[in-house]
Formats: C-alpha cells, structure tokens, sequence
C-alpha cells in the first residue's frame, strides 16, 4: 500500500500496524456522488495523517480539493 498522495508506504511501521494508517477517501464528494455505491475506483488511498490535512485544506478553501491538487500543495 502507498499513500496517493504523499506516496509513503510506511514500510518501516509493522505490517500489523500499517493497515491502521491507510485511509480510504472519496474521491467524488459523497454528496455530489449522489445514490450510487461507492465503488474502487470513486477510493483514493490516503495516510493517515494526508487525509487529515486534504479535508482541512478542503475546509479552509471551502470547495473540493483532489489528491493530485493537494499532493502539488504538500510538495
Ligand atoms: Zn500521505
Ligand atoms: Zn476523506
């Protein structure tokens, strides 16, 4: 696993730990995705710690920000 954004993949955190610190994040808002099931690909994959700080930016910015935009803003 690696983090769609920051692309860490915490290989020193023990594997029974590491499930603990990916995040599943909607990739689509769950409120302009509507009724439909989630699916894969609507998941990004986000560390703990970047999916923290994607829905604060989200908050500060109050509009929707993607990975790939939050993933050029933490460098
Ligand atoms: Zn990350
Ligand atoms: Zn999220």
């Amino acid at each position: 696993m690696r983090c769609d954004a920051c692309s860490r993949e915490y290989g020193e955190v023990p594997e029974y730990l590491r499930t603990s610190v990916f995040e599943a994040h909607h990739v689509v808002p769950v409120h302009l995705a509507g009724e439909r099931k989630t699916r894969v690909e609507d998941l990004a994959l986000l560390c703990a710690s970047c999916h923290r700080l994607i829905h604060r930016v989200i908050a500060r910015e109050k509009r929707w920000i993607g990975v790939s935009e939050f993933a050029a803003i933490i460098g």
